[in-house]
């Protein structure tokens, strides 16, 4: 039978996913990551690893444990009549099953997909009854919406200052050279006229995509124009950032527009879906942003900061919202790219960029964890040599070619690093081809720490 047909095998014709019996009892996991940060790999991988630990392999190990071995069966529950999109195992378990495997599609927007679990119970003389059903709801959607929220607490005046400030440094003022000129040229006064505030608005969203795409810049707002959603740009987007001092219509119709679209936003999204989450993971690639230089690792750790800060004071958050998850889980993403003896400084070093030096014992609200996963592995450790010295490296099969090859990734510090640090040079990283997938689905996906980060997410609710 072929690869393909094997894993739908493994995915719906089930007895039980024909019936699709839902569980009363639902575990709503929402997952979302700083852009490129390994989001539907992760998804991708959970799904592999849940399905194969219903089958009875130990691909899961601490989650078993803290379940104490009762996961019996796992699978996914068809499409029902969801108005959002599904995310597509199919597809994505179809490519790491290809020969040679794939990496998934990436996704953009919004997606959930649901998953049963029966775990096993048993009365207090260790008699069994029957198995308790509970849906594993994951909900994707995009890491740039998570920024909207520190907007939340600001009202225009406020944020356009910050965020301008924060656009004339660095490389963003390269990259906003064109938002910036348009703003110089503005006189304070200028009139609500649409096609002045459309320009504003399209000139800043290239210069925020030009901070992402060019420089590897996180920290960027409002998310929504980088990753419009479902109902694209509609006018309510067509307002920017305007300096102190502006106060003519146009600066009216900026302010309007900056509260309508945190109403929209909270409407649609955080209403809706943000309040009702359990428990929430925030995937970002540390390492990544590590080897993109000091503007970028230092723009990722206060687009971190920023997130880390709201989602942690849940107390604030559950008064705006009425609820809000009650766990939440910081991940550096791609472990494996570092050899064992770095993994520990990458979960320090997201702590710390996450919550500062005093890290998350500082937090109060939602009980917060972070942590370092690779939801793929795909290399093992290895030793280069570096200007004739013996170094820690990883080894694995690269992607484009095929070959195998061992790469010295630099090393982790615990914390933000000093500025020497980056006088050393940087490293890049090549991508490397995941390890195929048994289409079978009885063997799941090699990673590193998805268990554990799992069994602190959702082990005390299985
Ligand atoms: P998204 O944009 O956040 O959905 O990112 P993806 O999940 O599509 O991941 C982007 C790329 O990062 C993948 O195509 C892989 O090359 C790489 N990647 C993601 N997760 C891992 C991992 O666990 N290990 C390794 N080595 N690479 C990974």
């Amino acid at each position: 039978m072929d690869p393909l047909s094997l894993l739908r095998g493994v995915l719906d014709t089930t007895e039980d996913a024909a019936r699709a019996l839902v569980g009363r009892e639902r575990i709503r996991l929402a997952v979302t990551g700083l852009s490129r940060a390994g989001k539907t790999v992760f998804l991708t991988s959970l799904i592999a690893n849940l399905i194969a630990a219903g089958r009875g392999a130990r691909t899961l190990p601490a989650l078993s444990d803290a379940t104490g071995g009762r996961i019996r069966r796992v699978f996914v529950v068809p499409a029902g009549t969801e108005t959002v999109p599904r995310f597509d195992p199919e597809a994505h378990l179809g490519a790491l099953a290809a020969d040679p495997p794939r990496w998934p599609e990436r996704t953009e927007d919004f997606s959930t997909l649901s998953i049963a679990i029966d775990v096993e119970r048993r009365t207090s003389l260790g008699g069994l009854l029957p198995e308790r059903r509970l849906t594993l709801n994951l909900i994707d959607y995009p890491g740039e919406w998570l920024l909207d929220l520190p907007m939340l607490r600001q009202d225009y005046a406020t944020w356009s200052a910050e965020t301008l400030a924060r656009c004339r440094r660095g490389v963003r003022a390269t990259a906003a050279a064109g938002f910036l000129a348009f703003l110089d040229a503005l006189p304070a006064d200028a009139p609500a006229e649409d096609a002045l505030a459309k320009r504003g608005y399209t000139l800043y969203r290239d210069a925020l995509r030009a901070c992402r795409d060019a420089h590897g810049l996180r920290f960027l707002q409002p998310g929504r124009f980088l990753n419009p959603g479902p109902r694209g740009e509609a006018p309510l987007l067509w307002f920017f950032p305007l300096p102190e001092g502006a106060r003519g219509g146009l600066a009216d119709l900026c302010a309007r527009r900056y509260a309508a679209y945190l109403d929209d936003q909270r409407s649609t999204f955080l209403d809706p879906y943000f309040s009702r989450f359990h428990r929430q993971v925030v995937l970002v690639d540390v390492l990544g942003a590590l080897h993109a230089g000091e503007e970028a690792f230092r723009d990722t750790g206060d687009a971190l900061s920023a997130v880390a800060a709201i989602v942690s004071g849940a107390n604030w958050l559950e008064r705006l919202l009425g609820a809000a998850p009650t766990r939440v889980a910081f991940a550096a993403t791609k472990a494996d790219h570092v050899p064992t003896r770095a993994r520990d400084a990458l979960a320090a070093l997201v702590e710390h960029i996450a919550f500062g030096a005093r890290g998350r014992a500082a937090q109060s609200g939602a009980s917060v964890s972070c942590h370092a996963v690779a939801a793929i592995r795909c290399t093992e450790d290895a030793v280069a040599r570096l200007d004739g010295q013996a170094v820690a490296a990883v080894r694995g099969v690269l992607l484009q070619d095929g070959r195998g090859a061992t790469i010295y990734p630099g090393e982790v510090p615990m914390k933000p690093p000093e500025p020497d640090f980056w006088d050393a040079g940087l490293f890049s990283m090549p991508e490397f081809r995941p390890p195929r997938l048994d289409p079978a689905g009885s063997s799941g996906m090699p990673h590193l720490g998805l268990d554990a980060l799992l069994a602190w997410l959702i082990g005390d609710l299985l």
